[in-house]
């Protein structure tokens, strides 16, 4: 049985915005994430995903939950212990050229974490360090002097990595960390985490708006929306057989590169915009744009349940006490390849 490194048992981040204002940027979200794996976070941006990072790291406070890392709660560490966390845990950001400092070299940019951690403390062993992470990340030893602007956008994401793994961390939580790479740079740098995850023996929460290339990387995926989970499971079951509206309308809207099962293809397309996640819809926070939305939708938020092995959904037609256990077997046996 793998072990758990990280558990984050129903985490809320709201920001409050007056007195009876709250912004619900993260709702009761429960999710693992096991030594060695790719979870991946998906949803349309204003989802929560990259909030639900930010607060697994402590750059933001909870609001409520909890979030265990190795067995203890992240936002319950002595400053001691938050030191020796984020030599653990680190962060890839989306965007590489504004999480550089301009004006550092690539050197300097990877040695401050050991500095500030004070790892190798002779700076002919950090600068001996730096190299390698610049080899190790497919950059080399004569690029270490060099400034940000004068790299691309798939080599500033490489630097990006290279800081991240200066520490030599257990667990890197990358946020959006190709969306802003052109496609061909984007499987380059998935190849590459793809790589360093099998060397190093990393864990990833890849957070990523973008469906297709999450498959590629994942191990397991959670789906969400307006600040919660709305399904969760093995990648290559979420991919084959989608059981939430939501993930199955995300799916559908994933082009083929085959122009023949493209034409003859149903889209499901998610009608509307994304409500405000100030005033987010009653019961089910998806009612307003689901097709299949009934009654119950708008009275009760849906319960999340394990619908088959190991895959959990939070809508109400798997709940057999609302729709029966006939309709719930229909839906599940109907659910077919999104992809
Ligand atoms: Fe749609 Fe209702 Fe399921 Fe929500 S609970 S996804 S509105 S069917």
């Amino acid at each position: 049985m793998q072990k758990k490194l990280l558990q984050v048992k129903n985490l809320q981040k709201y920001f409050f915005l007056g007195k009876n204002q709250a912004l619900k940027a993260v709702d009761n979200v429960s999710f693992d994430v096991y030594q060695g794996e790719t979870f991946g976070l998906v949803g349309e941006s204003g989802c929560g995903k990259s909030t639900t990072g930010r607060t697994i790291i402590g750059l933001y406070g909870k609001t409520a939950g909890e979030v265990n890392f190795n067995g203890k709660d992240v936002h319950k560490l002595t400053e001691k212990e938050k030191f020796a966390f984020h030599r653990n845990m680190q962060m890839i950001f989306q965007d590489p050229y504004a999480s550089l400092n301009p004006r550092s070299t690539v050197k300097e940019i990877i040695s401050e974490p050991m500095e500030v951690h004070g790892i190798y403390k002779n700076s002919k062993e950090r600068t001996e360090r730096v190299y390698q992470l610049l080899v190790d990340v497919g950059l080399n030893r004569e690029h270490a002097n060099r400034y940000p602007h004068e790299f691309s956008g798939g080599q500033r994401q490489r630097i990006g990595i290279a800081r991240a793994l200066a520490l030599d961390p257990d667990f890197i939580i990358a946020d959006e960390p190709i969306s802003a790479l052109d496609v061909s740079v984007q499987a380059q740098v998935v190849n590459l985490m793809k790589r360093l995850q099998k060397e190093k023996g990393l864990t990833y929460l890849f957070i990523a708006h973008d469906l297709s290339m999450v498959k590629h990387i994942s191990d397991r995926i959670g789906v969400m929306y307006l600040g919660k989970m709305m399904e969760l499971t093995e990648s290559k079951a979420l991919y084959k057989k989608p059981l939430h509206p939501y993930t199955q309308a995300l799916l559908s809207a994933i082009p083929i590169p085959d122009p023949d099962i493209e034409d003859k293809r149903e889209r499901q397309i998610v009608q509307g915009e994304i409500p405000s996640p100030i005033y987010p819809p009653s019961g089910c926070v998806f009612r307003t744009r689901c097709p299949h939305a009934m009654e119950a939708c708008s009275q009760s938020i849906p319960e999340w349940q394990e619908v088959e092995e190991r895959h959990y959904v939070a809508c109400h037609l798997y709940n057999e006490k609302i729709v029966g256990p006939d309709k719930v077997r229909e839906m599940v046996a109907s659910a077919h390849d999104g992809n």
